[in-house]
């Protein structure tokens, strides 16, 4: 058994100002990522480079946020955050406030396999991707000016932008099952718009916003980081699963509908367990989303299904 479910962020427009047009493209971004994952799940290969496929893709698209078509920071910058984790052997690497890499989920990676630690920042973290042969890119890369017009709303205090609706919707995340029975997951992001004091949320803390287990589930996350930090989000649901012996919907379930809600943490998750069950659960207006199982054709969602 494998499979693969990918998301794209949690929030979403609201369905009345989504245009076909723009509706269309995400649904190709999201289908794009998930073929690059499932077509390494059906060739046997390992969870790790499906996720990391997957994400790639999603950070080269501009229309998500990480990678190019990042969020800016107040003052106009992109700070990227990523993260991965391997379920068999419990490893992980993470990467947070990058300026210069083009993809963050790479670095990560690159932490986890060849590095002693898990979590690098900012220039120390970009001192390493030297010494691994990273791309460097420009700042302007992360540049897209839908990104940068929806600075220029939270700069004049537009008072639409609370909550998730515009600030940082477009994190995007994978996690993976093989053939192998080895579940991975990983995430990357922009962050918030318009965040300040080289803010870091959930999406580089393993545990908050990624987390893989074989012993349960992998999960990535997306939503308000601060309270999926508090909450530990990705690591309460597979705790659910291990030891209060929940199924994967259930623990799911019990965080992103009831744990998450009572401290007002909008956003969701993707998650899969050792047995390729696969729940994508949210409490936003809507969750870009796909997955495929071995066996089933591909399934792309942004609002909740009837
Ligand atoms: N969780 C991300 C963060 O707080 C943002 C998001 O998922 O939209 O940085």
């Amino acid at each position: 058994m494998y499979g693969l479910a990918i998301h794209g962020g949690a929030g979403t427009l609201p369905r009345a100002d989504m245009s076909a047009a723009h509706e269309h493209a995400y649904r190709a971004g999201l289908e794009q990522a998930l073929g690059a994952g499932y077509a390494i799940l059906e060739c046997g290969g390992t969870s790790l480079d499906a996720v990391t496929a997957a994400v790639v893709r999603l950070e080269d698209n501009p229309l998500f946020n990480a990678g190019h078509g990042a969020v800016f920071t107040l003052d106009g910058h992109n700070e990227l955050d990523a993260s991965i984790m391997e379920g068999s052997s419990l490893k992980a690497g993470a990467v947070c406030g990058l300026s210069h890499i083009k993809n963050p989920v790479q670095l990560a990676r690159a932490v986890m396999e060849q590095s002693d630690y898990v979590l690098l920042s900012g220039a120390g973290a970009e001192d390493f991707a030297l010494t691994c042969g990273f791309e460097f890119v420009p700042q302007s890369y992360f540049f897209t000016p839908a990104r940068w017009r929806q600075l220029e709303r939270i700069q004049s205090g537009d008072p639409n932008l609370s909550g998730l609706t515009i600030s940082h919707i477009g994190t995007v995340g994978a996690v993976a099952l093989d053939d192998q029975g080895c579940l991975a997951a990983a995430t990357s992001t922009g962050g918030m718009t318009g965040k300040r004091f080289h803010r870091i949320g959930d999406s580089p803390i393993i545990g908050a916003g990624t987390y893989a287990d074989n012993r349960s589930c992998a999960v990535s996350a997306t939503g308000h980081g601060e309270m999926f930090i508090r909450a530990a989000v990705a690591h309460d649901i597979s705790a659910r699963m291990r030891y209060g012996n929940r199924t994967l919907e259930e623990a799911v379930r019990e965080v992103v509908l009831g744990v998450l809600p009572a401290m007002h943490g909008e956003g969701g998750v993707v998650a899969i367990d050792a047995h390729g069950e696969i729940a994508m659960e949210f409490n936003s207006e809507g969750m870009f989303r796909a997955c495929r199982k071995a066996g089933e054709g591909p399934q792309v969602h942004i609002y909740r299904q009837a």
